[in-house]
């Protein structure tokens, strides 16, 4: 076997153990006894425009509805795509720079094979999803890693420090996962100065990659600026994943800045599609997001799950901060303990799938998912508080 994948099965996510964990404990006790706020992967279905539109052009099927297509995508996708951001941003922005992608898993894949040589740096912020570093592992890039400031904003000092002659990109999640923390206007505009800066002082090129899939789950107002109005060498991927629920049909895009200075990287995003053997992204999906760019997940079915979520945990006693934006709550371990130990805590004892901010790269915290069932959060109730009382107790 590969040596770099069996490492990576050894370390295998613990998300996915816990997901495992989720279905071996419900068998056991029954899915209403147990309480899994592991995963990241919203229990929402589609809206219904959305399953209409996959219906009626399931119905219709145009020509071409199923088959390949140029590497980057249908271009009426792209250029439906285009037209949006381009709206949005207030740029210039052509089917060109569009690039669709399998998921934003994919697309990051695509981006990163395409700019990255081995020995290039990755600056990454803790916490960070976990996935990356096995991304970064696969094309022989160093991640580096950078912790964000105790209340999760970006520490700008911090960042300076890890910017070498070797740094190719810094790698930025907002609304992030774990923590919910939406960067503004100020800390883009303080990253966009650093990058450029770094790239005069080592005549290099610094890509700024957000990973945007997070972007229109947000709460109270607050909105997410986009990286491009601020930085010319950037990069966006994103997905359907979350906000359309549409996380199995693996559909999502890449947009390259119209003022990156390298401007073949659309190509060589298509072409990298192709090569490591996307070919291209779900053509019937492409379709449906052409025509539905602008729908979402309603809101506010979020914002209720946090607020219920957010009082039984308090109720049972842990400090809560509300986050801005994804659906997770990233919390200190009661007591200054052990993330790790806690988890399994919960889990063991209490039937409370949490995942441990070690595997985020912050220890002493743990992370909690509220895109659940409203049932699993109501039903948590009584553990939650028999269980931070036992761990504290302990
Ligand atoms: N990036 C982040 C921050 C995520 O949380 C996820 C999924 O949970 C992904 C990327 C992968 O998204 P997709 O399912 O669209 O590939």
């Amino acid at each position: 076997m590969n040596s770099q994948i069996e490492a990576g099965l050894a370390r295998s996510s613990e998300i996915r153990k816990m997901f495992e964990a989720g279905i071996a404990l419900r068998a056991r006790y029954g899915a209403d006894r147990v309480y899994d706020f592991s995963l990241g992967n919203p229990q929402f279905e589609p809206p219904v425009y959305v399953r209409e539109t996959i219906k009626r052009l399931s119905d219709e099927s145009p020509t071409g509805l199923h088959g390949y297509m140029p590497s980057a995508g249908h271009r009426s996708t792209r250029l439906a795509i285009a037209n949006y951001v381009a709206e949005r941003d207030n740029l210039e922005v052509t089917a060109e720079h569009i690039v669709m992608s399998v998921g934003a898993a994919g697309g990051l894949n695509v981006v990163l094979r395409s700019i990255l040589n081995p020995g290039d740096e990755v600056i990454v912020i803790a916490p960070y999803f976990v996935e990356y570093l096995s991304y970064l592992n696969s094309y022989g890039a160093r991640a580096v890693v950078c912790q964000s400031a105790e209340d999760f904003f970006l520490d700008c000092q911090q960042l300076a420090k890890c910017l070498t002659a070797k740094t190719r990109a810094v790698l930025l999640n907002s609304p992030n996962n774990p923590t919910g923390v939406v960067y503004g206007d100020e800390t883009i505009r303080a990253v966009a100065e650093l990058l450029d800066n770094a790239q005069k002082k080592y005549n290099s090129v610094i890509h700024l990659l957000a990973d945007d899939i997070y972007r229109h789950i947000v709460y109270d107002g607050k909105s997410c600026p986009s990286i491009t109005r601020y930085y010319d060498n950037s990069l966006i991927v994103t997905s359907f994943s979350k906000d359309l629920a549409l996380a199995g049909e693996r559909i999502g895009y890449i947009y390259l800045s119209p003022s990156h200075q390298l401007k073949q990287l659309a190509e060589a995003f298509a072409y990298t599609t192709r090569v490591m053997g996307f070919v291209n992204a779900p053509s019937f999906m492409q379709k449906v997001v052409e025509s539905v760019i602008s729908e979402r997940l309603d809101l506010s079915l979020f914002a209720d799950k946090r607020a219920r979520i957010a009082k039984i945990i308090s109720d049972a006693g842990l400090q809560v901060t509300m986050p801005d934006g994804a659906f997770y709550f990233f919390l200190p371990v009661p007591g200054n303990s052990d993330d790790q130990q806690f988890c399994q805590f919960m889990r063991e004892q209490f039937r409370i799938l949490l995942v441990s901010g070690s595997s985020f790269g912050r220890p002493g915290y743990f992370r909690l998912s509220y895109a659940v069932a409203d049932q699993v959060i109501d039903n948590s109730n009584q553990a939650w508080c028999d269980g931070i009382k036992s761990w504290l107790k302990r």
